[in-house]
């Protein structure tokens, strides 16, 4: 299953470091790239590092115009999938989520536009009270994914060995 995150509303500087958090979300949970705007040029930076040093591929795409990117992404067969705490209950569309084959989520950061209920195929609610979209975002890709997105990446160069206390981390470039 093929999924993107599109990040929409944030404010520069005031929400750079939410959106680099939803970003690095994005990425530990299973979704394969984020597209946002208005942002600072860091965070492509800062996942850049963080991929090259524990694996994947993971993508940033600056974009222009987010009302074409879901335009064009619907064309090309992707499901609208809008988190807002005035959705249906995430318990009640989880099972038919599993079985899209591609998906875009939509997180916002200030008022997101009425459109954006409207063209989503899915308006999905992490309970009903406010919270965080990056809260939001790991609940959903944790449901829709069901942890095959914990995974290890062949191009890591380091890699966690889990203990009971303390660190343990293998250098894969030189141990
Ligand atoms: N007041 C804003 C609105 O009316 O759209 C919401 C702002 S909230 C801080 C930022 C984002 O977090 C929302 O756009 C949504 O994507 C996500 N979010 C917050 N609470 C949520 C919930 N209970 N369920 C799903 N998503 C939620």
């Amino acid at each position: 299953m093929k999924i993107e995150v599109l990040r929409i509303g944030q404010r520069l500087v005031r929400d750079d470091r939410v959106t680099t958090h939803v970003a690095l979300v994005s990425r530990a949970f299973g979704a394969s790239k984020i597209l946002m705007y208005d942002t600072n040029p860091e965070i492509k930076d800062t996942i850049s590092k963080v991929n090259k040093m524990w694996g994947s591929d993971f993508k940033v795409e600056i974009i222009e115009n987010w009302k074409e990117v879901i335009r064009s992404k619907k064309k090309d067969a992707f499901k609208i999938v809008h988190l807002t705490m005035y959705g249906e209950d995430i318990n009640t569309v989880q099972s038919d989520l599993r079985k899209e084959d591609k998906v875009l989520v939509v997180v916002g950061a200030e008022k997101v536009p009425r459109e954006v209920y409207d063209i989503a195929d899915y308006n999905v609610a992490v309970g009903n009270q406010p919270h965080s979209e990056i809260s939001a975002l790991a609940i959903l890709l944790d449901r829709i994914l069901q942890r095959r997105q914990f995974q290890k990446y062949p191009n890591a160069e380091r890699e966690i060995i889990p203990t009971k206390k303390g660190k343990r981390v293998m250098n894969k470039t030189t141990d």
